[in-house]
This record gives C-alpha cells, sequence and structure tokens, in this order.
C-alpha cells in the first residue's frame, strides 16, 4: 500500500468514528506522524492534500521543515510531539507551529523566550500522564490547572489544549475511560482559557476510542507511512 493509499483510508476511518459517535464531520483533524520518515515520504502525503505533520526529535524536525520550506511546500503546519530537552527548545521554537508536549513551566518559558517575533505564537497543549507507570513524560490531570495557569501568562505562547499517550492495550473500556478523563479536563480548561480548542488523544491502534471519547486531533504514523525502523538512526 502507499502513503496516498493509506492517507486515504485513515481518513475513511476518521470520518467513520465521527459519525459511529454522533461527531460532527470533520471535527477531528489528522496530525500525519512522519517521524523517522523520509521527505519523499512526506511530499507524497502532501501532494495527497496532508498540510499537518508531526515529529518527534528536534533536530529531525528543524531539518525537515527547513528542507521542505526551501523546497517550496510553505504552507505545512509542524507539531512538534516529542520529549522537549532545554538544549532543543530553540529548534522547535523556530521551526514549528505547535509543540503539544509541554509539561514543564521552565521548557514553555524557553520557547517563550526564543519564539521569533516574525512568527505567530507557537501553539501550545500540555502533556498529560495517563497511562500510570508506563511512561515518563506528562503531568498527572490534577497540576493540569496550576501549569495552564503559568503558560497563560507567556505572551509568545498560545495554549491551545491537552494532548495524552494512552497505556498501551487493546481493553477498549481501560481506553474510553482514560480518554474520557482527558475530555472532562479539556471541558473544565475551556471555560477558563479562550483559545482552548484542541484534545490531541489517539494513535494507529486507538484512533477509534479516542475520537468516540471527544478527540479532536489524531496522531497517525504507521497506519500512514509503515512500522517504523529504529535500527539505522540515533535519536534527538
Ligand atoms: C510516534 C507517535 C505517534 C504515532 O504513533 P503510531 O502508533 O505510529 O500511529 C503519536 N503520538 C506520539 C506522541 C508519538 O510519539
Amino acid at each position: 500500500m502507499s502513503v496516498t493509499q493509506n492517507l486515504s483510508e485513515v481518513l475513511n476511518k476518521i470520518r467513520a468514528s465521527e459519525k459511529a459517535a454522533n461527531r460532527e464531520e470533520n471535527s477531528v483533524k489528522l496530525l500525519a506522524v512522519s517521524k523517522t520518515k523520509p521527505v519523499s515520504d512526506i511530499i507524497e502525503a502532501y501532494n495527497a492534500g496532508q498540510r499537518l505533520f508531526g515529529e518527534n526529535y528536534a533536530k529531525e524536525c528543524a531539518d525537515k521543515a527547513r528542507e521542505l520550506s526551501e523546497a517550496g511546500y510553505k504552507d505545512i503546519e509542524w507539531h512538534f510531539i516529542g520529549p522537549i530537552q532545554s538544549n532543543k527548545t530553540r529548534l522547535i521554537a523556530e521551526s514549528c507551529s505547535w509543540a503539544e508536549s509541554i509539561d514543564r513551566v521552565h521548557i514553555a518559558e524557553r520557547l517563550n523566550n526564543q519564539r521569533p517575533d516574525s512568527m505567530p505564537p507557537l501553539n501550545v497543549c500540555l502533556q498529560v500522564n495517563i497511562s500510570q507507570e508506563e511512561q515518563k513524560q506528562g503531568i498527572e490531570i490534577s497540576q493540569v490547572l496550576d501549569l495552564s495557569n503559568e503558560i497563560s501568562k507567556f505572551p509568545r505562547l498560545k495554549l491551545r489544549g491537552l494532548m495524552a499517550i494512552a497505556l498501551k492495550t487493546d481493553n477498549r473500556d481501560i481506553l474510553l475511560e482514560s480518554f474520557r478523563r482527558m475530555n472532562e479536563m479539556f471541558r473544565t480548561l475551556q471555560q477558563k482559557y479562550p483559545d482552548i480548542d484542541t484534545l490531541s488523544l489517539g494513535m494507529t491502534h486507538d484512533m477509534d476510542e479516542a475520537i468516540a471519547a471527544g478527540s479532536t486531533e489524531v496522531r497517525i504514523g504507521t497506519a500512514i507511512f509503515g512500522a517504523r525502523d529504529y535500527s539505522k538512526k540515533a535519536s534527538a
């Protein structure tokens, strides 16, 4: 299967999940997660209409963003979704439209200070840990309001919502339960801040549950670009 065919199938699945959940058509955006994949794959997806791309490694993201911009693909919206190290914030502030994996004030402050004046404010989401012990990234759901309060003070950042990675499980009830808790927090946040409109939930294996529970953006890599091969590549 080609990237073009995969993309079309994923979009069909998103539309079917929206319908099954009685959600409005096109209420869920697709972020194509292109980490470790070559620029040629991104161009194929772009030519099929895709504009939102997600990356996990700051250097790889900045390199791809520059290469594609120079090649004339100027309307790609880059979302950074990986763990953010302090020494990589400048690359992200200068090349991305979004950073969805904010879990510390210190990182947000650096992104705010390094966001170029020539660019609009960086859109940010707070990453919440809903997988219990499985990941290290992300804050507890009980910390969301405090961190939101801090981040809403930064003029070069625009707080847009929440992001989470679910527990790796095929248990639909567990997935739905943790995604619904996120949606509750998302709605609480929406009442406090005007720009909150993004609940980034769902990957290749749990996209349908995420949409059923209110996700507004699914982050899909494998189903579009195929399995990733990490053997050839150093991270970060
Ligand atoms: C890699 C990654 C994805 C995409 O995962 P797939 O299972 O390949 O769809 C989504 N979100 C984050 C944060 C990721 O790191």
